[in-house]
């Protein structure tokens, strides 16, 4: 009875369903501005369990629109602070916070939602989010947001476009062309860069770097934990460090935050209540608040996205390759087709060597490989066609 009453306005609303809503559980992924009013509004509109996500502490520059935190949070995990807060606003809400890189956590925690919804503010996780959301059937909430401006998509698997369907729009150009950078890096090269961000460091780290396989200041930004737990202590720590001055500081307001995720958690609602409360978006909202302007573009699918298209999922993306090629010259192709930044081929019980001729591999037409990335959940099936010369 308690619920009836606290729950009593918005059960006036018409097809509206509570026991929807109890019995989901919808992930957040990325605590921040837009995180924490998406969590807020789902916990006291009484979701059934909320799962949290971020690999973040509070800072003091959060403070002015991460509205779950105070100033006695700073330097506490976000989903920590967060989940105290939100169990207080609503006590019936069960929270399951993860204080981690999402890519670390198991598949069947993603199985458990009924709704993903992705508030983070970088390119290469919610690619990943959004192939981990198609592979397993998950509806996905997109929101992201730079100044006065934000942005979200509905994906819904199979039905709707996805992030990649028109990636090579809706991604900036300046991250495709960083994602794409394959080239025969010597660590002088990282060394160079860094210092361009005005980061000092010694040779002999960078050499380190290289031995797992962290190449460029992408590597460094976006490298999952269990990369970063092959380095030695101290220097991990130095990546840390290195990461946290390399952290994205976009322009923000808490206002612009409070307005998408306020629109991004009504369609979360929707999704729970399976169309019966008004029509899911589909597509892209942009809202400007420069000129108090709302955009809808309408996305169609793309039959051959290779993160959703059909075709892909069953038989494979597809590229022409010819036997001469090397296995670099390969992974410099995919790495421009897909803009995957640090591609592996696997193909049969192999991980192939950059050195390698296709030939010598032993690829013959329409063969499989498996391309693995940190830009996906599970790697791409990719069949090679043989050009014929
Ligand atoms: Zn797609």
């Amino acid at each position: 009875m308690q619920n009836l009453e606290r729950y009593e306005r918005q059960l006036r609303i018409e097809g509206w369903r509570q026991d929807k809503l109890a019995e989901s559980t919808v992930m957040v992924i990325g605590v921040g501005a837009i995180g924490c009013e998406v969590a807020k509004n789902l916990t006291l509109m009484g979701v059934g369990r909320l799962i949290i996500v971020d690999n973040d502490v509070v800072e003091v520059s959060n403070l002015s629109r991460q509205m779950l935190f105070t100033d006695d949070d700073v330097g506490r995990p976000k989903t920590v602070a967060a989940k105290e807060k939100l169990v207080k606003m609503n006590p019936l809400v069960i929270v399951d916070q993860y204080y981690s890189d999402v890519r670390e956590l198991s598949e069947d925690l993603f199985r458990k939602a009924e709704v993903v919804c992705s508030c983070l503010d970088n390119w290469p996780v919610r690619r990943w989010v959004n192939s981990m959301c198609i592979e397993l059937d998950k509806p996905l909430v997109d929101v992201a947001m730079e100044g006065l401006y934000s942005n979200l998509q509905v994906v819904i698997p199979g039905k709707t476009a996805c992030l990649e369907c028109h990636g090579e729009d809706l991604i900036p150009r300046e991250i495709q062309l960083a994602e794409c950078t394959l080239r025969r890096r010597k660590p002088e090269d990282l060394k160079k860069d860094l210092e361009e961000q005005k980061i000092h460091v010694s040779l002999d780290l960078v050499e380190r770097l290289f031995e797992v396989g962290i190449k460029t200041i992408f590597d460094i930004k976006y490298s999952q934990a269990q990369i970063l737990d092959k380095l030695d202590e101290d220097v991990r720590i130095k990546v840390r460090e290195i990461q946290e001055s390399l952290k994205p500081k976009m322009p923000a307001l808490q206002s612009v935050a409070a307005t998408i995720a306020g629109i991004a958690t009504t369609e979360i609602v929707k999704i729970l209540h399976g169309e019966s409360l008004g029509r899911i978006l589909n597509g892209l909202l942009v809202y400007d608040g420069y000129s108090t302007r709302f955009t809808k573009v309408k996305l169609m699918r793309k039959i051959e996205c290779f993160a959703c298209g059909e075709h892909v999922k069953t038989e494979g993306a597809e590229i022409s390759v010819s036997l001469d090629d090397r296995v670099i010259d390969l992974k410099k192709k995919i790495a421009e087709s897909f803009g995957f930044p640090d591609p592996e081929i696997l193909y049969k019980k192999w991980r192939l060597q950059d050195d390698q001729t296709l030939r010598e591999v032993g690829i013959k037409d329409g063969d499989i490989t498996y391309v693995e990335t940190s830009r996906r959940f599970t790697p791409l099936p990719l069949k090679l066609i043989l050009k014929t010369s």
